[in-house]
């Protein structure tokens, strides 16, 4: 079966097919940089990574772009309030600016913890002011849009497709709507596309006056045209994105170019934890500190965010948490075995026994991968090869076969420890280094070799032949 996705835009799955043969252009709306992520957030951020993964494990180039808010984001989504970051430097008695940097290096080093593979380019929005008003100018040109005093908003009523992503209508959209209604607007649920307010920290001048600066939504229209183009092959978000920021993003865009824009949106489902909502007053809005203050690493936290269907609920427990590492050491532990089998420890007499397993399991792997990234199903395969490991089934070949679809599978799952034989002979010489140490009574290049091992994980015992190693 090839590639198939759901399509929020259709709300059916439908075969995959891009722009450009080979090419994916994929937007993922990224975070507003206020704050230090959580796991919610990486929920939707893991998976753009997986769907990346596997588009470039089915033979894809993509282009994946993933654009950091540092302005423009007005608390609640609203069209009025303050803008988050600038909420978050008066907090703090900070400058935006530095709240921003802050928090976009975090993010960074996050995502590097998850092991996401870095998107081509991570934009700034407070980089593209002239992107945006490029549309912004263009909008008003072509009869979309209209100033009042130094604000621009758009007029939905000019759209007619307004309200497909999300099913809401134009008319439903009225006063009583989580939309606030100013004055000025002709329609309730006409847009900022850019506002003005002098007392803004973070403002540029435009045609509209001295003190402007861009809605949410129009950010990322022109970042994604800027990068990736008119169109686009899929864009991404949490579900919480599809109205209105994404609902806005294809009328200002199409609206612009006149062509349609993203062919896929795909919408990840909300995080819950302790089958409740996250919030920062019940504490529960983990970060990747919480996680590992509770002895979990990133590694493990990513297979427990990604290993369920991106549109089934999920609900963080820390006994999830821990089922979610217990199943991933058994993956871990399919690899140590295999790999010994390949070197011939316990390997069946026949070498090929095992390799129609892997067929198998390959097979069923990609079909449920193929099946909208259906992760959950397409992991049970993996877990057939560790009963047929664990019952001795592999010959020396039917192991390296497995091996390699193993790796192949963690291109796209990026949390199995696959590269053991390497660390092994590292660890090896580790221990003969700290051995030599200690007896030129080097202790402090001892201990360290000792404290490194000990942060991998790896136990010394000294045993009757010498000293020997395992995992914890
Ligand atoms: P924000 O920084 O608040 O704009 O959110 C960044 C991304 O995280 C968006 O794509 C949201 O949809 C997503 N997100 C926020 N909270 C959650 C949650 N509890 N579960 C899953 N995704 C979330
Ligand atoms: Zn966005």
């Amino acid at each position: 079966m090839p590639f198939q996705v759901h399509n929020t835009l259709t709300k059916s799955k439908e075969p995959f097919r891009t722009l450009q043969p080979g090419v994916v252009r994929m937007y993922n709306c990224g975070p507003t940089v206020y704050g230090r992520a959580h796991i919610g957030n990486f929920r939707a951020y893991l998976f753009a990574d997986t769907l990346r993964r596997w588009l470039e494990c089915s033979g894809y180039e993509v282009r994946q772009v993933m654009n950091i808010t540092d302005v423009g984001h007005l608390l609640d989504d609203a069209e009025e309030g303050e803008d988050k970051i600038e909420a978050q430097a008066r907090r703090e008695k900070l400058d935006p600016w530095a709240i921003s940097r802050r928090h976009t290096e975090q993010f960074f080093a996050d995502l590097k913890d998850l092991g996401c593979e870095p998107a081509m380019v991570y934009p700034k929005a407070s980089e593209h002011i002239a992107e945006m008003l490029e549309m912004i100018d263009g909008l008003v040109a072509k009869g979309y849009a209209y100033q009042v005093g130094e604000d621009v908003y758009y007029e939905v009523a000019k759209f007619p497709r307004y309200g497909k992503l999300s099913g809401n209508t134009v008319e439903e959209l009225d006063a009583g709507s989580r939309i606030d209604v100013r004055e000025e607007k002709r329609h309730p649920a006409d847009f900022a596309l850019w506002k003005s307010d002098a007392h803004h920290v973070m403002k540029w001048k435009s045609r509209y006056g001295p003190d402007g600066f861009p809605g949410w939504h129009i950010e990322c229209s022109a970042m994604s045209r800027k990068h990736l183009g008119d169109r686009i092959d899929i864009h991404t978000g949490g579900e919480d994105n599809i109205f209105p920021h994404h609902e806005c993003e294809i009328a200002q865009t199409e609206s612009f170019t006149g062509q349609p824009f993203a062919t896929y949106w795909m919408h990840s489902k909300f995080l819950k934890v302790d089958d409740g909502k996250m919030s920062k007053s019940l504490g529960n809005t983990y970060t990747l500190d919480d996680v590992a203050a509770k002895g979990f690493n990133a590694r493990q936290l990513r297979f427990a965010l990604i290993r369920g269907h991106s549109r089934a609920p999920l609900n963080f427990t820390w006994d999830a948490m821990q089922d979610a590492a217990s199943s991933l050491a058994n993956l871990d532990d399919l690899v140590s075995r295999l790999r010994r089998v390949a070197h011939g420890e316990g390997a069946a007499a026949d070498p090929n026994a095992g390799s129609d397993f892997v067929d198998a399991a390959r097979a069923e792997f990609e079909e449920h991968m193929n099946d909208d990234l259906n992760v959950a199903p397409a992991l049970a395969p993996l877990s057939a090869l560790r009963a047929h490991a664990l019952g001795g089934e592999f010959g020396v070949d039917g192991a390296a076969r497995a091996l390699e679809f193993l790796a192949r599978a963690n291109t796209v799952l990026g949390c199995i420890r696959i590269d053991e034989e390497l660390l092994d002979s590292k660890i090896d010489a580790l221990i003969q280094e700290r051995q030599a140490a200690r007896k030129s009574k080097d202790f402090v290049r001892a201990d360290e070799i000792r404290k490194l091992l000990d942060a991998q994980g790896i136990v010394l015992e000294d045993g009757p032949k010498g000293v020997v190693w395992r995992r914890k």
